[in-house]
């Protein structure tokens, strides 16, 4: 009967669509973990190997076996609960290695859920007799057996230890009515998990135990998991009653049952299905490893539109601008391939996927999805593997590739929870008479597209996909082509944490076929961020409808005030050439006070700039302007009377830099500020060059008109600094400028901000702004106003005369 049951589980369909749900589950920091690790070595003494080894950063070599060790363990994982029993025990006979390799799997997930099951259960049988005789189905490396005092006999399909029995749980060797207590410990694998616990109840003496630990998410109805209260029904219809039932653990349940003395049931039993528990590993969403993609095994790029990744036959290959090798192909749409796209975002009416008067639940799934999310790229591995694709595709260091993700994981924190609703917040006004109340509300766009360019291939597209998402938009989005992988994989990622598939479309395409897609589509906003040129060209092909983040010529003032020479050279060096320059908020211009060239600030620049190599891609390619370009650009400047190169103004040595892009040293010219100010100087001196290259020049104390000239001019304001402590100093230098993002004080910097402030020009009513709640309401939302005014109509009132 029980096998018929088992048989027409097997039938089913077996795929386990609630991945999501497992991986969430086995998300923790590696700060959480280290301390689970402690925590085990003292109740767990068989766990201290695993906890020791997890406490000391893994090297890289120990991190690679673990990524593979992690990859058998998914597929192994898979296997043995798609199959029968006896089927998992010839797997295992043929490979016995296998094995080892699973649990050492099995260990690493584990070691990511805040409690064992194991453990309570232990706990459970100390507070219980030492005397009563356990079977422990489903073993593992029979850590149960080696941490009570109880007679245990260990079951499991691989005998790595001589106390464990090798066998197929549902035919044990075990006698009748020989057990006290029978446990499944994350063991009811097989298909035929059914037969496992008939054999159990065999081997069990009347009134003894059944402990159950179980995935949660396998029993957890609202995730489409089985229901435990079916499950249960099933067990005792084999011959138990239930005792007890504890849910309050996050990552599985536990399940108390007692042997019947007699059984007379003779009903068929019907078990609910289990589906498989792909305890997914962290990086189960990625479709790429960064460090094996190259030219011989270019990585793959697919569009997603309506809910489904596609592939085209129109394929862009990007060249790794390190050597040249084409490495990436990409799958781009063609102008007459946008029609599903066109439809797409055609599905999205005007007052958005969600809105305060409409699907207000979403405005909580999104902060589930970010605290997911923000969680995924808190996990040590996730983070290092969007760092280091991020410098395959936008070469800068690690530790700026890895700042990237770090902003954009905590961004993703910051809109958890009831973050999103709290950004869609109204307010109320009181009316003119009794009933009438004015309501703002932030209401969406509805269709929207996001355009973002290449120097941060994840922080700013992110960023601006889910400001869009959290207001109710349906953004369609276009990454620069060079980086657009980092977010194709990113956007798996966010389905793995819940996104739905058609919430956001993902294009790739060259500029022409976007443009026509942004006509035919007709978006109600399109988010821009990248050159003037496409900027103005987007602005007046949409009508307005645009919102722009483009040049940055940012420039830096030190002030009269001399301090910290060495920290103020530091943070010049990093401002103007860290990824080599391509920030939009990099420093293009720095005005020193006099004060300041007496101190050794130039040469400290020297030195450091200096310091910067190719190998750690502290300096590296340049995306967007060729070598040529940069060189031609400098010698013009060293025409204007009074000018000198201060360092740098050569290519780079040794290098394989391909000559579409551009590797220069990291280079300084000075130009005398009166020069600046010519008519004829003006446009050459403040054109922006994004790269490693910057305009240094001086200013005595009453030249700080001049200064100031030369700032009102300029038609880009998004990033400044203003180095000096002197608050009147510091009046005078804001009051009369207009950046969008402006640090003042000692250790003001144009660029490294940090995820908690606007960051955005100013100056433009087209002007947008990211990262902070005011910034998404700014771009992504419009107001509405909406005026309740529901009576009472007076007691005596009359048609008064007309006006
Ligand atoms: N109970 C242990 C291990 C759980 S992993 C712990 O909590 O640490 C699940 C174990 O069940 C694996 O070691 C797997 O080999 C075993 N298993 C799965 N199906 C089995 C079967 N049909 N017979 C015996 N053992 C089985």
């Amino acid at each position: 009967m029980n096998q018929e049951a088992g048989d027409q589980i097997r039938k089913r369909k077996r795929r386990n669509k609630r991945q999501k749900t497992d991986t969430s589950s086995t998300k923790q920091s590696a700060n959480t973990t280290a301390t689970v690790a402690a925590q085990h070595t003292v109740k767990n003494p068989s766990a201290s190997a695993v906890s020791k080894s997890s406490s000391k950063p893994l090297t890289y070599l120990e991190k690679m076996k673990a990524k593979l060790a992690g990859g058998h363990f998914r597929m192994i994982n898979e296997k043995l609960y798609t199959c029968s029993g006896d089927e998992a025990l010839s797997y295992f006979k043929e490979d016995p290695s296998l094995f080892s390799m699973y649990h050492t799997g099995y260990q690493e997930q584990m070691s990511r859920w805040p409690e064992q099951p194991v453990n309570i259960i232990m706990k459970w049988l100390k507070d219980h007799s030492s005397s009563l005789v356990v079977a422990d189905f489903g073993c593992g490396d029979a850590r149960l057996s080696k941490g009570v005092k109880n007679k245990v006999f260990s079951i499991d399909l691989v005998s790595n230890d001589p106390s464990v029995i090798a066998c197929d749980m549902s035919n044990t060797p075990l006698e009748s009515s020989s057990i006290d207590v029978a446990v499944f410990c994350l063991s009811l694998m097989g298909t035929n998990f059914p037969n496992f616990i008939q054999e159990a109840h065999r081997v069990l003496k009347p009134n003894g135990w059944l402990l159950i630990a179980e995935v949660k998410s396998r029993l957890d109805p609202t995730n489409g998991g089985a229901d435990p209260d079916r499950f249960i029904q099933a067990v005792c219809q084999l011959g138990f009653k239930s005792v007890s039932k504890d849910f309050s653990n996050k990552m599985f349940i536990l399940l108390y049952f007692r042997k019947k003395e007699k059984n007379n049931s003779k009903k068929e039993i019907e078990w609910p299905e289990l589906k498989p528990c792909l305890l997914a590993h962290s990086l189960g969403f990625a479709t790429v490893k960064p460090e094996e993609i190259s030219g011989s095994q270019p990585a793959e790029v697919q569009n997603l539109v309506q809910g489904k990744w596609m592939k085209t036959t129109n394929l862009n290959t990007i060249k790794d601008p390190l050597n040249g090798e084409k490495f990436i192909t990409i799958s781009e749409v063609e102008e007459s391939g946008i029609k599903p796209f066109v439809e797409s975002l055609s599905k999205c009416p005007k007052h958005g996927l969600h809105n305060p008067f409409k699907s207000p639940e979403r405005y909580l799934l999104y902060g589930d999805i970010s605290a997911k999310a923000g969680h995924m790229l808190a996990q040590p591995e996730v983070a290092d593997f969007f760092a280091k694709l991020i410098q395959r595709v936008a070469p800068k260091s690690y530790q700026q590739a890895f700042g990237e993700v770090y902003v954009t994981g905590k961004f993703l924190e910051n809109f958890s929870g009831d973050q999103v609703r709290f950004l869609a917040r109204s307010f109320g006004v009181p009316g003119n008479h009794l009933g009438q109340q004015s309501h703002g509300f932030r209401w969406p766009y509805g269709p929207v597209a996001v355009i973002t360019p290449f120097n941060f291939p994840l922080e700013i597209p992110l960023l601006q996909l889910m400001g869009a998402l959290y207001m109710g938009n349906k953004p369609v989005l276009k990454v620069d082509s060079k980086v657009c992988i980092v977010m194709e994989q990113m956007l798996r990622l966010l389905h793995d944490c819940g996104m739905p598939l058609d919430d956001v479309d993902f294009i790739n395409s060259d500029g022409k076929t976007m443009n026509k897609l942004l006509l035919e589509a007709k978006p109600r906003m399109t988010l821009f961020t990248g050159s003037s040129r496409v900027a103005d060209k987007l602005a007046d092909d949409l009508n307005g409808r645009i919102k722009l983040e483009d040049a940055g010529f940012d420039w830096k003032i030190l002030g009269p005030d001399v301090h910290e020479v060495d920290y103020v050279s530091w943070v010049c060096d990093q401002d103007a050439y860290a990824c080599s320059g391509q920030k939009c908020s990099a420093q293009s211009m720095l005005f020193m006070h006099e004060n300041w060239s007496k101190t050794s600030l130039l040469r400290q620049l020297t030195d450091l700039a200096a310091r910067r190599k190719l190998e750690d891609l502290t300096i590296g390619p340049v995306l967007t302007v060729t070598t040529e370009a940069m060189l031609g650009h400098m010698k013009k400047l060293l025409q204007i009377p009074g000018s000198k190169l201060l360092f740098g103004g050569e290519e780079l040595e040794n290098h394989y830099i391909p000559s579409i892009y551009g590797a220069i040293k990291p280079t300084a010219v000075f130009v005398p500020i009166e020069q600046i100010l010519k008519a004829e100087n003006y446009e050459l001196v403040t054109k922006e060059i994004f790269g490693p290259f910057q305009i240094i020049t001086e200013y005595k104390d009453n030249q700080l008109q001049l200064v100031l000239d030369a700032l009102e001019r300029m038609h880009a304001h998004l990033t400044a600094a203003v180095v000096s402590n002197d608050p009147l100093f510091i009046q005078e230098v804001v009051g009369k400028t207009v950046n969008g993002t402006t640090y003042a004080g000692l250790r003001a910097r144009t660029t490294g901000a940090p995820q908690n402030h606007w960051f955005g020009p100013a100056g433009d009513p087209r002007g947008a702004g990211i990262g902070t709640p005011e910034a998404i309401k700014l771009v992504w939302s419009c107001h509405r106003e909406v005026i309740y005014d529901v009576g009472p109509v007076p007691h005596n009132w009359q048609i008064p005369p007309s006006t």
